[in-house]
C-alpha cells in the first residue's frame, strides 16, 4: 500500500529531515539542564519571542511588537487557541472552497463553515464575487491558507488586496495561514497576507512544521497585525490563554530559537527538488485519460480532478476507495476539503522523489484505463 495521503516531509522516500543545528540545540539544551517549566526559566518566553519577531523582519520584512506575537504548538495549536474565541453557534467561518481540513472541521464544530468559490481553470484563484456575495452580519473571519493545500495556488498582491478590501469593507478579520510561504516556485514572489492587509486586522498563522521539516516539534505562532487596535481584546486573551496554557516545551524552544536565527539554506535545494516532482506530477496526471490537474505554483499538492465522478464512481470517496482496493494507492478524496467545488478531486502532495512518483503515476494510469476507457 502506498499512503499518498500526509503533507508531512519529514516521512517520505526521497523526502527531508530536520537540520542538524536545530537538533543539535534540542540536544545541548537537554544536556545542559533545560529542562524545567518553561515559565521557570527567568526572560525565556520574551527571548523565543524575540527570535520570532526577528524571523518575522528577515523573512516577511514586517515588524512586530512583542504583545503581537503569540508562540503555539504549531498552527494546529493556533488553530486551537483562535477560534473558540471568535466564534460562538451561528456564527459563520468564510473559507476557500478547496480549504484546509482543520478549518471545515472547527468552523462546523463551533458555528458553521461557509465557502466561496475558487476557479480551477485559473489555478484555484478565489472569486472575489462569489467570496463578496457569502458575507454576512455573521461572518466572523475571512481564512485563506497562502500559499495553498490542497492546490498550490499562490495568490499575487492583487488577489490579496481585493480579499482585504472585501474584508476591510464588513469589517471582518483576516487570517492567513502562511506555513508553506517559503515554498515558491518558478522564481515567484510570496507576499504576506499582513503586507497588504493596511488597517485591516490580519493574523497570521505559521509554524517551522514545513519550513524546517518539523513537524513532529510541534513549534508555531501567530503574528497580530492590527495597526488600529480593532481587535486588542482578542489579542490579549489569545496571550492570556496562551500563557495559561503553556507553550512550547524547554528543550524544543531551544530549537527552535536555532531555527529562526539560523539559515534558511535548505530550502533553494527543496524548492528545486519540488519543481521536478510539481512538473512530473503535472506531466503524468495530465497525460492519463479521465484526469486533469492544474499546475500548481507553490506548497507541495496538486489536486486533480477525475471526470467520471458521478458515472464511473458515485462521488470522490468511492474512487479513493476503489483506488486504494485496486491499486493499493491511498489517496484523501477532494470532499473532505470544502464544498461543491472540491468534489470530484482528490489530494496529491508531491512529496517523494520522481522516481517513486513515477511508479505511483503507472499504478494510477493503469488503475484509470481499466476503469474509464
Ligand atoms: N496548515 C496547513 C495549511 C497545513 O497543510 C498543515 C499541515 O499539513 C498545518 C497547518 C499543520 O501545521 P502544524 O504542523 O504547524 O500544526
Amino acid at each position: 500500500m502506498f499512503r499518498l495521503v500526509s503533507g508531512d516531509p519529514n516521512i517520505y522516500e526521497g523526502g527531508w529531515d530536520t537540520p542538524q543545528h536545530m537538533k543539535d540545540a534540542v540536544i545541548d539544551a537537554i544536556k545542559d539542564g533545560y529542562n524545567m517549566y518553561p515559565q521557570r526559566l527567568e526572560g525565556f518566553h520574551g527571548k523565543l519571542v524575540d527570535s520570532m519577531i526577528r524571523w518575522e523582519k528577515k523573512v516577511n520584512n514586517l515588524n512586530y511588537a512583542p504583545g503581537d506575537i503569540i508562540p503555539t504548538q504549531g498552527v494546529a495549536g493556533a488553530i486551537r487557541l483562535t477560534f473558540p474565541l471568535l466564534m460562538k453557534p451561528g456564527d459563520e467561518l468564510l473559507l476557500t472552497d478547496p480549504t484546509y481540513i482543520p478549518y471545515k472541521r472547527v468552523a462546523n464544530q463551533l458555528g458553521k463553515a461557509v465557502f466561496f468559490k475558487t476557479i480551477e481553470e485559473e489555478g484555484w484563484k478565489p472569486d472575489i464575487d462569489d467570496l463578496r456575495s457569502k458575507i454576512t452580519p455573521k461572518t466572523r473571519a475571512l481564512v485563506i491558507i497562502h500559499p495553498q493545500n490542497p492546490t498550490g495556488c499562490l495568490y499575487d498582491e492583487k488577489t490579496l488586496k481585493a480579499m482585504t478590501d472585501a474584508a476591510g469593507e464588513h469589517d471582518i478579520p483576516l487570517i492567513s495561514d502562511e506555513i508553506y510561504g517559503p515554498f515558491i516556485l518558478d522564481g515567484n514572489r510570496f507576499h504576506p497576507l499582513a503586507s497588504a492587509a493596511g488597517d485591516v486586522p490580519c493574523l497570521t498563522m505559521n509554524s517551522i512544521s514545513k519550513a524546517y521539516v518539523a513537524t513532529g516539534w510541534r513549534v508555531g505562532h501567530i503574528s497580530v497585525h492590527d495597526p488600529e487596535g480593532k481587535i486588542q481584546t482578542l489579542k490579549e486573551k489569545m496571550n492570556a490563554n496562551m500563557a495559561a496554557a503553556g507553550t512550547i516545551p524547554t528543550p524544543i524552544a531551544f530549537g527552535a530559537m536555532a531555527a529562526y536565527d539560523g539559515t534558511m539554506d535548505h530550502i533553494p535545494a527543496m524548492n528545486r527538488a519540488l519543481t521536478g516532482r510539481r512538473d512530473l506530477s503535472h506531466r503524468r496526471l495530465n497525460e492519463i485519460e479521465g484526469l486533469t490537474a492544474s499546475r500548481p505554483q507553490a506548497a507541495f499538492f496538486i489536486f486533480p480532478n477525475v471526470e467520471a465522478t458521478g458515472t464511473v464512481w458515485k462521488d470522490d470517496y468511492e474512487f479513493a476507495r476503489d483506488l486504494k482496493a485496486e491499486a493499493r494507492i491511498a489517496v484523501n478524496p477532494g470532499s473532505n476539503y470544502g464544498d461543491k467545488h472540491s468534489h470530484g478531486h482528490f489530494r496529491v502532495p508531491y512529496l517523494p522523489g520522481e522516481d517513486v512518483l513515477e511508479g505511483i503515476y503507472d499504478k494510477l494510469e493503469r488503475f484509470m484505463k481499466k476503469n474509464v476507457c
